[in-house]
């Protein structure tokens, strides 16, 4: 029997040899020393590529997320952001849960930035009575979106409204890399956009492990004492840090090939019913399926897919997600589309 097809998430990739063998033979140290070589080159490297100061290695990137929107937003303050972005929906709660903050949400077809979707709802220096606002997020790519490429015209429209009203902004950039590979926007563009930056190495870049929280010394060295707080100082991580290196090194350019297959995918998938997916949207490498005008739900349809040896994620009742990666080609791309064409025939 052959391997099944996984495209569930960016997140399933597994590291190649060469990958392993950077790993390997990394120079490590104990990080909560500050002694770990591997780790503070990839932190520095990373702090300089986006046009920061300084950044911090976490475990996952909700941590990086969490720890950024700590550093810019006091208890009992709100962050605003898009209503289907991570950080709102996927990181269960963790903002109220660890830090007090609450959040507002403005609602954007496919998660496309509208800069004044943001202002319009942000309120800043509310008074003794309405919450005051103190951050927008910015999800880019956007996950639940599609994948969708923020327009840097947006972001820097957000930028100057934000600076008019006082306001923060946070850049939710786990997919940033896919962003930076379909718009040939530099990541220094984007990063001088934003206060403070969260990137993930295991997403499409292929590390096992890693995200980094990218802003100034300042916030940087309060949040290191925030990550050891929440039990994620770690030692000889330069294994994982090493990793990123190699990710960065080899694994950015080549995202060209998954946004490719992407759309390959999506638009076999408007053939067979063009209410599924309108492929103009799929920018980047994930595609998102609408299965309202079908008998049948999301659930059901990745079931079919997965007795054929497609794994798929059904996100929501009707909505169903794929998404290409590192370890998905084109002999395979040939083969799920097959099994797509077969289970979706209703
Ligand atoms: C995956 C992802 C994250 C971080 O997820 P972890 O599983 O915590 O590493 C953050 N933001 C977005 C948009 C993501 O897709």
């Amino acid at each position: 029997m052959r391997m099944a097809i996984d495209l569930r998430s960016d997140t399933v990739t597994r590291p190649s040899q060469e990958m392993r063998d950077a790993i390997a033979s990394a120079p490590v140290g104990d990080d909560v020393y500050g002694d770990d070589p591997t780790v503070n080159s990839l932190e520095e490297r990373v702090a300089h590529l986006f046009g920061h100061e300084a950044a911090l290695f976490a475990p996952t990137g909700s941590l990086a997320n969490q720890l950024a929107i700590r550093m810019l937003v006091a208890p009992g303050e709100e962050i605003i952001a898009e209503t289907n972005s991570h950080i709102v929906r996927a990181e269960l709660g963790a903002a109220a849960v660890f830090s007090g903050i609450t959040t507002r949400t403005w609602p954007a077809v496919n998660g496309l930035l509208v800069a004044d979707d943001a202002l319009n709802i942000a309120r800043p220096n509310s008074g003794p009575y309405l919450v005051s606002t103190t951050a927008i997020a910015v999800e880019n790519t956007h996950n639940f979106g599609g994948g969708t490429v923020q327009p840097l015209a947006q972001i820097e429209k957000l930028r100057a409204g934000a600076n008019d009203l006082g306001l923060a902004l946070h850049l939710d950039g786990a997919r940033i890399w896919n962003a930076h590979v379909a718009s040939g926007v530099s990541f220094k563009d984007y990063g001088k956009n934003f206060d403070t930056i969260s990137v993930c190495l295991s997403k499409g870049l292929g590390a096992p492990v890693g995200s980094i929280m990218i802003s100034t010394k300042e916030r940087v060295a309060r949040a290191r004492v925030w990550r050891k707080r929440y039990g994620a100082g770690m030692r000889q991580i330069g294994l994982l840090a090493a990793a990123g290196h190699f990710a960065l090194d080899h694994n950015i350019q080549r995202l060209s090939e998954d946004h490719r297959r992407a759309k390959d995918l999506a638009v076999a998938i408007a053939a067979i019913n063009s209410s599924l997916i309108d492929p103009t949207t799929v920018e980047t490498n994930i595609v998102g399926l609408d299965l309202s005008g079908l008998p049948i739900s999301a659930a059901e349809l990745a079931t079919r897919c997965k007795e054929s040896g497609l794994w798929i994620s059904a996100l929501g009742p009707k909505y169903a997600r794929l998404v290409t990666h590192l370890d998905f080609d084109d002999a395979q791309c040939a083969q799920a589309i097959e099994i797509l064409q077969r289970a979706l025939k209703v």
